[in-house]
């Protein structure tokens, strides 16, 4: 393999590589002890019926680096799943998505939510991936049938028959299953009738083409149609615009996500805006006598 890489052979003496190598490692370890020391929080970002109701949220993970501040999940989370930390640090997210579910279901008010988790390839095709999750929803007391897994084609395409078989154990449990970034992966869409899916996400980079690009168009009607015929629900990320979400609507897409309704947040923001947006309504229907 090297000898083929003709003149570039000699890239791991490069000063360059070199300093790239030592940034990476240093900052797998600080993704070690950052995991250790409880540095990963979990955002929600809501996710909205076509009637406005929030029906739930995504849970994305961020790092609170005590010296850098804020750090996006773009510039970790690849460097955790190569150097084999992503179970650890995608256990943390599941267990905290679980205890924050449990709790909303235990009132009222809040008690309809989901929660949506996104899974990496090591995590899904860890020994312990199907016990984990079990064990997170008993321990916490979360209703299964509230918690979504967001796998990507290409990690299903890993290896599908241990993918189908790890979902069918836990969706028989009630677990449900959205794939995510739909349409960038590698479409062969035969694989689509296999999985025990329940939700297909339309990637951001289409949704983006709308309004203006007629291809964008034709791809996101195709999703949705898919979707459609194959009776699962469809859900949009990255929503960002009226025109976006009124096209989306219009061609049927059930669910939507995206800054047009709601960034990432703290939990307590979630309820706020939940709360605010039934107070809203009720004063509307007093308002108009409905
Ligand atoms: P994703 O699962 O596709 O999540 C959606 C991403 O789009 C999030 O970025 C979200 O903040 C962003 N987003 C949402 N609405 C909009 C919008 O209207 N416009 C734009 N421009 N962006 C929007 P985030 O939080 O930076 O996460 C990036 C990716 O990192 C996620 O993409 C997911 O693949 C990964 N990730 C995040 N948390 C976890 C995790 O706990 N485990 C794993 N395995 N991956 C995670
Ligand atoms: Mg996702
Ligand atoms: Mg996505
Ligand atoms: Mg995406």
């Amino acid at each position: 393999e090297a000898k083929h890489r003709g003149k570039n052979r000699l890239c791991f003496y490069d000063p360059v590589m070199q300093e790239t190598v030592t940034a990476r490692l240093r900052l797998e370890e600080e993704i070690r002890l950052g995991t250790a020391a409880g540095e990963f929080v979990v955002l929600y970002q809501p996710q909205f019926g076509g009637d406005g109701a929030m029906l739930g949220v995504e849970a994305l993970v961020r790092w609170q680096h005590p010296q850098r501040g804020f750090i996006s999940p773009d510039q970790f989370i690849n460097v955790a799943e190569r150097a084999g930390l992503m179970p650890a640090l995608g256990l943390h997210v599941l267990k905290s998505a679980c205890n924050q579910l449990a709790k909303w279901a235990r009132d009222p008010a809040t008690a309809g939510l989901s929660i949506a988790v996104n899974v990496s390839a090591q995590q899904l095709y860890s020994d312990a991936f199907v016990e984990q999750v079990l064990d997170s929803l008993t321990r916490s007391g979360a209703p299964a049938d509230r918690l979504t897994l967001e796998l990507t084609e290409s990690l299903l395409l890993d290896d599908m028959e241990e993918a189908i078989e790890r979902m069918g154990q836990l969706r028989t449990r009630g677990i449900r299953f959205s794939i995510d970034d739909f349409g960038t992966g590698y479409s062969s869409l035969s694989y689509l009738q296999r999985l025990p899916l329940d939700q297909l996400k339309i990637d951001r980079s289409f949704v983006q083409n709308l309004p203006g690009s007629a291809n964008g168009l034709a791809i996101v009607k195709a999703v949705i149609a898919l979707a459609r015929a194959l009776d699962l629900k469809v859900i949009a990320e990255g929503v960002e615009c009226a025109p976006q979400r009124d096209i989306l609507d219009a061609n049927g897409c059930h669910r939507f996500q995206g800054f047009l309704f709601a960034r990432p947040m703290k939990v307590e923001a979630v309820e706020a805006l939940l709360h605010d947006a039934r107070r809203t309504a009720r004063d509307t229907a007093e308002v108009t006598g409905t």
